[in-house]
């Protein structure tokens, strides 16, 4: 693990294995982290704190952008890490690695823009308002994007000034190590950035309720996010939680449907359906459910599933054993519920697919509100189609009864239809049409309800990691009172 500037052994002496989900075989060793390690993390974060906040801005925005350079450079050999640990699909995982340290490059230049103001007060009173860094950050990520998870925090609280320690998933935390090993190299003062490793129910939770942690800046599933709500209230902790979705896909009477069921299937097998805005829930009009079931069927059984490390892969397989077996009890629970499976529904066999935790791009059909599947997260290669709907009303209110509000996407042609459902969806993103509001460093993204508390990206996102101070001068020279 990376702490204080020194590469160290767990406290506990204790290591934990890493699979490749594509063959089962163990990849590496990791240190099992504790709360001891947790304890020494934040001391070197509070000890690095004066030392990183104070510099000038320009010199923390340019380590940022050498941060990012580095990255880049490394591009390939991280790409290669993350198809091993996690088996993204080897072409996306370098595009990935190359794309995503656009995160600091953005932080870097837009935390050089926030700037105070001045509030008009009395002429007797200046009031000026100042940004300062949070102070100690804990970073606690998924294992979906291990990489951007950590860049969307990482690039901001730095570049203001926040000192941090991450804990990256413990499946796959050996990217995170990896990008130590980078931050290494520009010499931070000791402690600025922190990793380590270990589960989420020991490090992660002393993270969250430790005394000497100022935010929480946490993507994961709203389980987790609720404790570490309750944890890290003990000090009434800064929260910035990205939580989980079960996003409505609205297929409208006047749809272009190939386009939408082209574009949807693609959403829906995006890192095998490990992604927080996968479609969660169809909605289609009984005008069009046939035609775009088929559709959309024709597309999910076009992509190329095998060896992440193949080229020609599109869909490897899901992170772990136990992720495969939690999207298998779901598709089970359809069937147990009386939904229907039309496509996939099971694991391939044929070699190398015999190995791994892949399963089949699937489709079920005839979902009802009340199932387990039209309401929780599935986060798999697993579309659920809800009984075909009649009216506007009707489908926004059924898109709405859900304890979720991450992203939505409504295809219709007429825009002024569109954006009345637009108004209508409590979500943090409404796509009309192909998109979902844009990726990107400079989009904000969050969500509603129970899917999360505040913005990433964008400059909100960056006011995350800031403090807002008032600060008022009294302008008339007091007389020294004798
Ligand atoms: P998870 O909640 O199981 O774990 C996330 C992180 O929290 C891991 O590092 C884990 O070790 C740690 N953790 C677990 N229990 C903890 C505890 N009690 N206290 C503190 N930390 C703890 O989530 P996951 O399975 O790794 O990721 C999938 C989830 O992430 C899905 O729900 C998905 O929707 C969500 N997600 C959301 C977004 C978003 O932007 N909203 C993006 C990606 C993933």
């Amino acid at each position: 693990m990376w702490i204080g500037g020194n590469w160290v052994e767990a406290e506990s002496g204790k290591t934990y294995p890493v699979y490749n989900p594509a063959t089962e075989l163990e990849v590496a060793q990791v240190p099992l982290g504790g709360k001891a390690d947790v304890d020494k993390a934040v001391a070197a974060a509070r000890k690095a704190l004066p030392k990183w906040s104070t510099k000038s801005q320009a010199e923390r925005s340019q380590l940022v952008l050498k941060l990012a350079t580095l990255l880049r450079e490394s591009a390939k050999e991280i790409g290669e890490l993350d198809t091993l640990e996690h088996g993204t699909p080897a072409k996306r995982a370098v595009f990935l690695a190359a794309d995503t340290p656009g995160w600091f490059e953005w932080a870097a230049y837009s935390a050089k823009s926030l700037m105070g103001h001045t509030l008009p007060a009395s002429p007797e009173t200046l009031i000026y308002l100042q940004r300062e860094p949070v102070g100690v950050v804990a970073i606690i990520t998924p294992w979906n994007l291990p990489l951007l998870m950590i860049f969307q925090k990482l690039g901001p609280a730095l570049a203001l000034g926040n000192t941090c320690v991450i804990k990256p998933p413990s499946i796959n935390s050996l990217t995170a190590l990896k990008l130590a090993e980078i931050i290494e190299k520009l010499e931070l003062p000791p402690g600025t950035v922190n990793v380590i490793t270990g589960p989420g129910g020991t490090v992660g939770e002393a993270l969250a309720a430790h005394h000497d942690v100022d935010m929480v800046a946490f993507t994961g599933s709203s389980e987790t996010g609720k404790a570490i709500m309750s944890l890290a209230s003990g000090t009434v902790k800064r929260l910035q939680l990205e939580l989980g979705g079960k996003n409505p896909a609205i297929i409208l009477d006047d749809a272009d449907v190939n386009a939408a069921a082209n574009a949807m299937a693609k959403q829906q097998t995006n890192n095998s359906g490990q992604i927080c805005g996968s479609p969660g829930r169809f909605y289609v009009h009984e005008k069009v459910y046939d035609e775009f079931l088929e559709k959309f069927t024709v597309a999910m059984k076009k992509f190329v599933m095998g060896d992440p490390l193949d080229p020609k892969t599109e869909l490897g397989p899901l992170v772990s054993a136990q992720h495969r077996d939690r999207v298998e009890g779901y598709i089970q629970s359809a069937i147990d519920e009386g939904a229907k499976v039309i496509l996939g529904g099971k694991r391939p066999t044929t070699p190398p697919m015999n190995k791994g935790y892949y399963v089949l791009p699937t489709i079920i059909t005839g979902i009802t509100p009340k199932m387990k599947v039209a309401r929780e997260e599935i986060f798999g290669p697993v579309a659920c189609f809800m009984q075909p709907f009649k009216s506007d009303e009707e489908v926004i209110a059924l898109a709405n009864d859900n304890v979720y509000g991450l992203t939505s996407w409504v295809w219709t042609t007429d825009m002024a239809r569109g954006m009345r459902f637009a108004n209508q969806i409590q979500a943090g993103t409404v796509g009309l049409g192909q998109g979902r509001g844009g990726g990107g460093p400079e989009f904000p993204w969050g969500g509603f309800k129970e899917s999360g508390i505040g913005k990433e990206g964008s400059l909100y996102g960056m006011l995350e990691f800031t403090n807002l101070k008032r600060i008022a001068v009294d302008l008339v020279t007091p007389k020294k009172s004798v």
